[in-house]
């Protein structure tokens, strides 16, 4: 590690993560998700999350390499079942309230030899075992939130040009710290000025309550229905317990969730997509009555059809995002082969669930009710950019009347 003051800017951006993401205050309990290459880091958080009053802190690691080696060899029953006491651990926490951070550095083409069908089906078992646990951050019932650590597969997708691993490791840091704004005199107070200015778009749009937006762009003309007293929300949220939290760090974008029956058009994708250890490219999407009629891909077309065909809700939409094209990470011009951070460079739309509070009074309701309000219900959830300079976007009013929200891929409202 070459990069100067890399312990300071790491312990800063420990402390963002904690107090501006989380708000870990006196009493909370967390849950630290991360990759065992950087206990280092884990060790760090955890004693800065106990400075900050918590009262416990469990630490999670996870290993792609030991995952990989069990999707290519375990017996069947490993994947397809998730053992009992995983499940009873997750609503342990879960009732305690207990808050969630997860620190993504997945290496975007860990499973790229594994069998694309036995990755599924250990997809889809976790996401059916962790169940309750989706609802309930889904619906904000607990704190959680996103943050990213360098690894040097990762970075050498990101920098293929820098020639060693050292500096390409040390880019990504680099640019993880630059995109959480933890260079400024107080990155604490550079995103609360940063929150107020998403805020203020979001509050524009939920005045109007746009019945519809209409997508352009070259490969794709998409019009999507917005449901009734559906919420436009930016970088903050509220948890059940009156706590402020940022589920994704970075965050650029304004998003609310798309009736999913009303979808028409295409779309194209404008940047590559890692899911499921797999980099998928140039998808287009087809929609009809709100359903996915048709998909394809230059790149991975097996695993985003296996993504909508086999999973339960997955041919319907249930986020829309308003993201500007001049960001800190779309200036970057980087392809982060990372839905945390791609995500932010761009507009972008999710296959799948929906998250409740999308509309007004949807934490409370039941999953009925939330389909019923035109919440898509399913058990994944999977980001995918349309955003480019080359966008408009629309919003057609309940009456009829067009106004612009998108020029050339920046705000226009
Ligand atoms: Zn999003
Ligand atoms: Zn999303």
């Amino acid at each position: 590690m070459v990069l100067p003051q890399f312990e300071e800017n790491l312990k800063k951006y420990a402390q963002l993560l904690l107090k501006k993401g989380l708000s870990i205050s006196e009493g909370h309990r967390l849950i630290i998700t991360i990759p065992v290459e950087h206990a280092h880091f884990a060790r760090l958080l955890t004693k800065e999350a106990y400075a900050y009053g918590a009262v416990e802190v469990v630490v999670d690691y996870t290993d792609e390499v030991i995952t990989r080696e069990k999707l290519l060899h375990a017996e069947s029953d490993c994947i397809e079942n998730v053992p009992q006491y995983i499940v009873d651990k997750s609503l342990h926490y879960l009732n305690k309230k207990t808050s969630r951070l997860v620190i993504l550095s997945a290496n975007p083409n860990a499973f790229a030899q594994v069998d694309s069908a036995r990755l599924a089906t250990l997809t889809k078992a976790t996401a059916v075992a962790l169940h309750e646990q989706r609802l309930a951050t889904q619906a904000n019932k607990i704190s959680w939130t996103l943050g990213a650590a360098s690894n040097p597969e990762w970075a050498a997708m990101v920098f293929p040009n820098l020639s060693s691993t050292e500096e390409q490791v040390d880019a990504l840091w680099d640019a993880i710290f630059k995109m959480n704004r933890i260079y400024a005199d107080d990155p604490i107070q550079a995103w609360n000025e940063h929150e107020e200015k998403l805020n203020q778009k979001a509050k524009i749009l939920n005045d109007i309550q746009f019945d519809a937006l209409h997508y352009t762009a070259p490969g794709t003309d998409l019009t999507l229905g917005l449901p009734k007293n559906h919420i436009w929300e930016s970088a903050g949220s509220i948890n059940a317990q009156g706590h402020k939290f940022i589920a994704n760090m970075p965050t650029e974008e304004v998003f609310t969730a798309p009736d999913f029956r009303r979808a028409e058009g295409y779309v194209s994708s404008t940047k590559p997509l890692s899911y499921a250890g797999v980099v998928i490219e140039d998808m287009t999407f087809t929609f009809k009555d709100g359903q996915i009629v048709d998909v394809t891909a230059k790149k991975g077309e097996e695993t985003i059809k296996r993504l909508v065909e086999e999973n339960e809700g997955a041919r319907a939409l249930g986020e829309v995002a308003l993201v500007a094209h001049k960001t800190p990470i779309s200036l970057s011009g980087l392809t982060f082969f990372n839905t945390l951070f791609d995500e932010n460079a761009s507009n972008h739309l999710a296959i799948g669930s929906a998250y409740a509070h999308s509309v007004q009074g949807g934490v409370d309701m039941s999953q009925e009710e939330l389909e019923e309000a035109g919440l898509n219900r399913s058990s994944t959830h999977v980001d995918f950019m349309i955003g480019s300079e080359f966008m408009d976007i629309d919003g057609i009013t309940q009456d009829g009347q067009v106004i612009p929200i998108f020029r050339n891929g920046e705000w226009a409202i």
